[in-house]
């Protein structure tokens, strides 16, 4: 085969490589960048949890306070009445009132206090973690900017790189290309090879003396007898 049906082809080649590059750095762009936003939202999670816990325990205490204060306006009552009340039977009833709401305030007294703990605990946590976490987030997101920049310049320099393809596509033989993107898709490596020192630059096995010969005397393009590949010396 002349080598001048084989230097397109080598140019074609080195455009393939090219794009095999740039297609596995957009790949790997992909999964950093699904990594990150895993990373994201989980960190996102965390915060917003650690918020709603610490909101729902403040209502909470909200509640229990109103509660106290219902129970104590109750008990007010109640004694108000004892103080009235003349029949020992009323009195003693009432006896048994003001003691179910002095011990209704006493259990609800103490949950409130549960409640101060668990929020003062939600709230030094948070002013630890808080500062940092949104920190990071806001590295990650710098990061996922930064991902996003650099696979748009890689998918414009793809589409140069298509383009430059196919204008190579058209000078080159159309048998020879067939051959070409047939082995390339078996090989999943270089079709067009050097052979130096008498050695295939594929498949590494020795070429035959004869066609190591020629193929330095006539620095044409010959078929590696072993894997297939299309050899030179020189082009
Ligand atoms: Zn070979």
């Amino acid at each position: 085969m002349r080598k001048e049906d084989i230097k397109p082809l080598l140019k074609l080649q080195e455009v393939d490589e090219e794009i095999e590059r740039v297609e596995r750095r957009i790949r790997s762009i992909e999964e950093d960048r699904s990594r990150l936003e895993e990373k994201l939202s989980k960190l996102k999670k965390e915060l917003e949890d650690l918020l709603s816990r610490r909101d729902e325990l403040i209502s909470r205490r909200k509640q229990i306070k109103e509660e106290i204060e219902a129970e104590e306006e109750m008990l007010a009552k109640t004694e108000k009445k004892m103080s009235m009340v003349r029949k020992d039977v009323e009195y003693k009833a009432l006896l048994k009132e003001k003691a179910k709401h002095e011990d209704n305030i006493l259990k609800k007294s103490y949950e409130l206090d549960e409640l101060n703990g668990k929020i003062k605990d939600i709230e030094d946590k948070l002013r630890e973690t808080e500062p940092k976490v949104k920190r990071r987030i806001k590295e990650i997101e710098e990061e996922l900017e930064d991902l996003e920049i650099e696979k748009e310049t890689a998918v414009k320099k793809l589409e140069k790189l298509k383009k430059e393809r196919k204008s190579y596509e058209q000078n080159i033989n159309k048998e020879i290309l067939t051959f070409y993107e047939e082995a390339r898709k078996r090989f999943g490596s270089r079709v067009v090879v050097p052979a130096e020192d008498g050695v295939c630059g594929g498949c590494g096995i020795k070429i035959p003396d004869v066609l190591f010969s020629k193929l330095i005397k006539e620095e044409n393009v010959e078929t590696c007898p072993s894997c297939g590949r299309y050899i030179y010396y020189r082009l």
